[in-house]
């Protein structure tokens, strides 16, 4: 699909939404779905039979007797709010061409701000937890990246302070072409910290271009065959067009953190850029990206605030 078809590819409207997800009733259905896709199975004892005990909301197996709520263990657990307000902000989210502040989801949903901003950083982290389980194959363009400061400010790594070191990823189809991208943020550009992003997020035979870095030899050392494609350390020579869609790609990401939120922290860093990564990659089909968003949060598990918070980086 062409960038124009992209843009002008059949959306997915409210009232579609609306009619698809607008009661509480259809958002339970759905996420018994996602959750049992072959049927009930009791998790204690693999029994099949089960009631819901309306009262209480919950699902009650019918030989053991084990309960538990229909969100237990998924993103949404312990929520308070109803399920259709976690789905009308799946679908802002995921509709958005360039994403949703924690204050518009705020105004959109009628929540508070602390609400929204764990609605969206929640939505964010299924958004990263489904994206880590697709790797990207074929020609694929890497760079380390800085956030915070100066893009290869002279010093790399060590003389860092104060940045937040991430890779760029970005696979081409075979008219060069972009087709996915991967974000990640690392402790640093070190081998180990970069084989280990490679094994997860790179296919097994993919033709890597990198500038060179030392630590991207690392890939070497993984199943990928990295070209070692050296440019030196001079800012001009990275006008190389071997290196323009990571480039092009890097600027729109840095470019719309520094627009819709006022500060990214680095230990939210990894959420903000797994959003415009799933965006990104899912930008072809925009009737499918609510179910997949959906289905990706009631298989995330539960992420309570105090985990919101902590950093968690390659590394
Ligand atoms: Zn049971």
């Amino acid at each position: 699909m062409s960038k124009n078809q992209v843009q002008h590819q059949k959306g997915y409207s409210l009232f579609e939404f609306m009619e698809d997800y607008g009661s509480e009733e259809q958002c339970r259905q759905a996420v018994f779905a996602w959750r049992f896709p072959n049927g009930y199975v009791c998790r204690e004892c693999g029994h099949k039979g089960f009631c819901v005990l309306k009262t209480r909301n919950l699902l009650q197996c019918n030989r053991c007797k084990h309960q538990h709520s229909l969100i237990s263990g998924t993103v949404f657990s312990s929520t308070k709010l109803p399920l259709k307000t976690w789905f009308m902000a799946i679908h802002l989210l995921s509709q958005s061409k360039t994403g949703l502040s924690a204050m518009e989801l705020k105004r959109q949903l009628g929540v508070n701000y602390d609400t929204a901003w764990k609605i969206k950083h929640k939505l964010l982290q299924a958004m990263r937890e489904s994206d880590d389980k697709q790797p990207i194959e074929g020609i694929i363009q890497l760079d380390d990246v800085y956030w915070g400061g100066e893009r290869r400010g002279g010093k790399r790594g060590r003389g860092a302070a104060g940045k937040t070191p991430f890779v760029a990823a970005v696979a081409l189809n075979k008219d060069g072409h972009p087709v996915k991208m991967k974000m990640s943020v690392v402790k640093g550009f070190r081998s180990q910290c970069i084989k280990k992003w490679a094994n997860q997020h790179i296919k097994a035979g993919s033709l890597v271009i990198s500038d060179g870095l030392p630590c991207f030899s690392a890939i070497n050392k993984t199943s990928s065959e990295q070209l070692g494609f050296i440019v030196g350390g001079k800012l001009e020579l990275l006008d190389h067009p071997a290196f323009k869609w990571v480039n092009v790609m890097i600027g729109n990401v840095k470019n719309s953190l520094r627009g819709s939120c006022h500060a990214v922290k680095a230990n939210h860093l990894p959420r903000h850029l797994a959003e415009h990564c799933f965006r990104f990659n899912n930008r072809f089909d925009l009737r499918t990206i609510l179910p997949k968003l959906a289905k990706a949060a009631v298989q995330t598990s539960a992420m309570p605030y105090r985990l919101l918070k902590l950093d968690d980086v390659y590394g």
